[in-house]
């Protein structure tokens, strides 16, 4: 058998533990909290097909035609007039169309990172884009935490050890893993920083449009006038995944590189699918539809919390989101959590371990809780199991 002679941006192990997780959970048996899936129930469906009809009836042979790399213009008009309404004022220009905001993610990196530059993200953060850093040689490193986002004296600190820091790497509204949001004062000093350290921040920002709780807070970008931040977005979460529809916005020197890197990689996004979501957006109220999928998860989200602090053992910390898809749970001392994922899928429930999303030093009392995914019912019922699983196992 042949030898391959890999790259060194392929992994060395085929481990994909995280991977496992998931398809252990995604048994139909299995209550899971353990995804990262939207509620499908909710999904457009009919609104996108309607909108799919009249973009095949009156644009057909366009749509399945070669476009260009930086993406259908009436839908970046669009995006332009929502970012509008999240407080960002980028021209359609400015923007790029990207196949969902994992791409994004991707095209930064390659645009920026070199093999040993450090690119610093939360701790914990999402896990898919520590991977994308890795791929490109870059070394990881995480800042600590709280309820009000990354610290920003632990960043300082971090980025006087790190002097080639290329990125700093935010999920500034309700994080995935945690559901924290950072507050206005630290995106302003983030700002500060980038200035004085001379980094980019990449915001990615998939759940800001999903808020249920709290005011907005300014997104990171519009702080900046320096051409300093990248923002990426995604339909995943408030239309529908399967799309794998998102954008770039960033400076326009920024956009014509990350351009030509994306022709480079898929020549462009799914024209089809660009030309229904604009079909869609003309057509549709999107914010009424944001606003249902909002108050849904606002049901699940506050039940999940209630129900954790009522049959979780004493002791259990948790956050508490305003907005977003997850929550996160610290249990108290030191449990085996591999053993409690095993006696919760025995149970016919599921969680994912936190480790995983920690970018260095993984704190293994941690879980992540996806609520958008269950009915409040099954939250109810799902949580009850799962305490009472903990208690009798690790805290009896
Ligand atoms: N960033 C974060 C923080 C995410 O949680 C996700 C998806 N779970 C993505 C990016 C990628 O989303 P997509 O490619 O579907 O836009």
């Amino acid at each position: 058998m042949t030898k391959y002679n890999f790259s060194s941006r392929v992994p060395l192990t085929n481990d994909n533990p995280f991977g496992e997780i998931l398809t252990v959970a995604s048994k139909p048996s299995i209550v899971s909290f353990a995804g990262g899936l939207p509620a499908p129930e909710l999904f457009p469906v009919a609104e996108i097909q309607a909108a799919a009809n009249r973009v095949f009836d009156e644009a057909g042979q366009t749509v399945l035609q070669y476009s260009l790399a930086q993406g259908n213009l009436q839908l970046r008009q669009l995006i332009s007039q929502y970012m509008q309404t999240r407080g960002l004022n980028d021209a359609p220009d400015d923007l790029l169309i990207t196949t969902g905001s994992q791409q994004g993610l991707d095209l930064i990196a390659e645009m920026m990172v070199n093999p040993g530059d450090v690119v610093i993200s939360e701790k914990p953060t999402y896990l898919s884009a520590l991977d994308v850093f890795k791929t490109y040689g870059a070394e990881t490193v995480g800042v600590d935490m709280d309820a009000d986002g990354m610290k920003m004296d632990e960043l300082e600190a971090t980025l006087k050890r790190h002097p080639n820091t290329k990125l700093v790497y935010v999920v500034p509204n309700f994080q995935n893993p945690t559901g924290n949001s950072m507050s206005l004062a630290r995106r302003q000093r983030l700002v500060a920083l980038a200035e004085q350290y001379d980094f980019l921040i990449i915001e990615d920002d998939p759940y800001g449009a999903i808020r249920y709780a709290g005011d907005p807070i300014a997104p990171i970008k519009s702080l900046d006038s320096n051409g300093r931040v990248l923002y990426t977005g995604t339909f995943s979460k408030i239309l529908a995944p399967g799309l794998r529809l998102g954008w770039i916005s960033a400076a326009s020197e920024l956009i014509t590189k990350l351009t030509l890197l994306k022709q480079f990689e898929d020549v462009h996004s799914d024209n089809l699918t660009q030309a229904i979501i604009a079909q869609y957006m003309q057509d549709n109220d999107m914010q009424k539809h944001i606003d249902h999928i909002t108050s849904n998860y606002r049901d699940r989200g506050e039940t999940m919390h209630a129900a954790i602090e009522k049959y979780f053992p004493a002791g259990t910390e948790l956050t508490h989101p305003e907005g977003g898809m997850f929550l996160w749970v610290k249990l108290p001392g030191n449990p085996d959590i591999d053993q409690l994922f095993a006696e919760c899928i025995k149970n016919n429930v599921a969680f994912v371990p936190g480790a995983p999303f920690f970018p260095d030093n993984p704190e293994t009392n941690t879980m992540r809780m996806n609520f958008s995914n269950r009915s409040v019912a099954e939250i109810e019922s799902g949580i009850k199991k799962m305490g009472a699983v903990i208690s009798s196992l690790i805290y009896a």
